[in-house]
């Protein structure tokens, strides 16, 4: 999902990438990531992207909800609840921006002092989006670009076309990635080679065709994330789940329409997944984190 603006960010996502590549050899020595909540606008994502557990989210989520859209309101009462230093992620676990609230939402963070990240496929943007948003200094803005090697659903149309010509034409600061071997054509033909690539990962093994034969082995010992747990994604009814690896609901820390921000590291849940960094007995998705878990030194 883009030119990073501030040297300070620049470092971090650096620093990032790199502790990626140090977690797959299995030793770090991590640098806390300041603290986000992605936001999941709604359920159900039409981009159905191959690299992405869209079934495995739905049929969890429905057990426990039918409440599919993030509403404006619902959202706002979550942004009051969140201490300053937590930023916010329009990324979760679906498109932004197909839900039409998106940019509103967006525009209240900021008007909140918010530090704002995007993570956006540009599906369910429109160029007034793109206008309305050039108020906000983004701390991050990613487009994940569609690919020449249909590994997602999305259509590119005139439409989509436009809003990624205003994003090129620098009106809003914005760093290109994709997945697959090549990107769609009529992409390319407008970023002039400013996109790159970048890898997949199987969802802390929740992707079963992503990563080595037979998943990605479970980490032994004593194991860290780093995003030090506190990356946690919100769905639209207000439940919290551990991270953007969780499809399956498998850590819920709490729900923002009740609980406090605090209550979510004081739950039962949380407390079990930090007891089970410890104790490799303890099921945990960390254990197959394939991008953020890292093992510590004995
Ligand atoms: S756009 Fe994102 S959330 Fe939607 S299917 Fe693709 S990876 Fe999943
Ligand atoms: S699965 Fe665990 S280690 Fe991986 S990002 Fe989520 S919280 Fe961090």
């Amino acid at each position: 999902m883009a030119l990073l603006r501030i040297g300070s960010i620049l470092t971090n996502i650096f620093h990032e990438k790199k502790s990626r590549t140090d977690a797959a050899k299995r030793i770090i020595q991590p640098r806390p990531e300041p603290a986000g909540l992605e936001i999941t606008t709604r359920i159900g994502c039409r981009n159905l992207c191959d690299y992405c557990p869209q079934e495995t989210l739905i049929k969890a989520y429905r057990c426990r909800s039918a409440e599919m859209i993030l509403s404006l309101a619902a959202f706002r009462a979550v942004v009051n609840k969140l201490p300053p230093h937590v930023r916010i992620h329009f990324s979760g676990m679906c498109e932004p921006w197909l839900n039409p609230d998106c940019t509103e939402m967006v525009l209240h963070a900021h008007s909140q002092g918010r530090k704002i990240r995007v993570f956006t496929t540009l599906a369910g943007m429109r160029p007034k989006d793109v206008s309305r948003l050039r108020a906000v200094a983004f701390d991050v803005f990613w487009v994940h670009l569609t690919s020449g090697s249909g590994l997602q659903n999305m259509s590119v149309d005139e439409n989509y076309l436009h809003v990624l010509k205003m994003l090129h034409e620098r009106k809003i600061p914005t760093d290109y990635v994709y997945y697959g071997d090549a990107l769609h054509p009529e992409i390319a033909a407008i970023l002039n080679n400013e996109a790159r690539k970048e890898t997949l990962c199987s969802r802390a093994g929740n992707l079963k065709h992503i990563g080595p034969p037979g998943n990605f082995p479970r980490r032994r010992g004593r194991i860290g994330c780093l995003r030090q747990l506190r990356q946690n994604v919100l769905l639209p009814n207000g439940d919290v789940v551990l991270c953007c690896m969780d499809y399956g609901v498998k850590h819920r820390l709490g729900n923002l329409m009740i609980d406090a921000y605090a209550d979510l590291f004081e739950s039962h849940e949380f407390q079990r997944v930090k007891t089970g960094m410890e104790n490799p007995t303890i099921d945990i998705l960390c254990r197959t984190c394939d991008f953020f878990a890292f093992e510590k030194e004995k």
